[in-house]
């Protein structure tokens, strides 16, 4: 189980500075148990983007948003109202936010940081790619994680070393910031790359070294 926990109001409300219509999308999985992502919280989180005056178009409540497939297939059924969103916010696990990245062409936010593993990893065996690093950057990032897919764990990349969109490490793994300047182009966000992101804060996060899995 990946506990996570919600970030502060004000924080999401920055994310969705500018839009108007979100998509929220909860797990049933971990981050119900961790009462971040269930339906309660869905429901809170809903109304208090209402207050906020943001048309929430809609919501779906997902087994295991970390699970592709169903991910996939869950959202395929709100097409409509995700259309008509200028993004969907998710609220669960670092894994999950990527997942729904990965099938949805939309902005997606986290709506949560993952602050601990506290148990077996998630589903998306391809993927995999959260470190439980406790402060979510995948807003900046485009839904990619360079925490957990970049070897240097760069904030500002990508590193002089990249070549032909792979990573100077091995010629077998993509440069995670080939993938994020690709995603950002894909979503219109790639101005994106263009701030100088501040050093993070490492004391909430657990993982340590290179990444052991990309
Ligand atoms: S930035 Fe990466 S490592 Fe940190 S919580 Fe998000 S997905 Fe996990
Ligand atoms: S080549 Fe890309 S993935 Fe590899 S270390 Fe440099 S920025 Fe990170």
């Amino acid at each position: 189980m990946l506990l996570t926990e919600l970030k502060p109001l004000e924080q999401i409300l920055q994310y969705l500075d500018g839009e108007r219509a979100v998509f929220l999308v909860g797990c049933k999985g971990c981050a119900e148990g961790c009462e971040t992502g269930g339906e309660p919280q869905v429901m809170e989180m809903r109304q208090k983007l209402q207050e906020a005056g943001k048309i929430v178009t809609g919501y779906s409540l997902i087994d295991t948003v970390c699970n592709q497939s169903l991910t996939a297939l869950k959202l395929k059924a709100h097409e409509a109202e995700i259309t008509s969103s200028d993004s969907l916010l998710v609220m669960c696990c670092g894994v999950g936010v990527q997942t729904t990245s990965a099938v949805v062409d939309r902005v997606v936010h986290p709506a949560c940081n993952t602050i601990s593993l506290g148990g077996a990893h998630a589903e998306w065996k391809d993927g995999g790619h959260c470190l439980e690093c406790g402060d979510c950057i995948l807003d900046f990032t485009g839904g990619i994680c360079p925490i957990a897919r970049c070897a240097k764990h760069l904030l500002n990349g990508p590193c002089g070393g990249s070549q032909k969109g792979r990573c100077e490490i091995s010629p077998e793994l993509p440069c995670a910031w080939q993938l994020i300047s690709d995603r950002l182009t894909k979503l219109g966000r790639l101005e994106n790359l263009e701030k100088i992101v501040a050093p993070k804060n490492w004391s909430v996060s657990l993982i340590s070294g290179p990444p052991a899995k990309r």
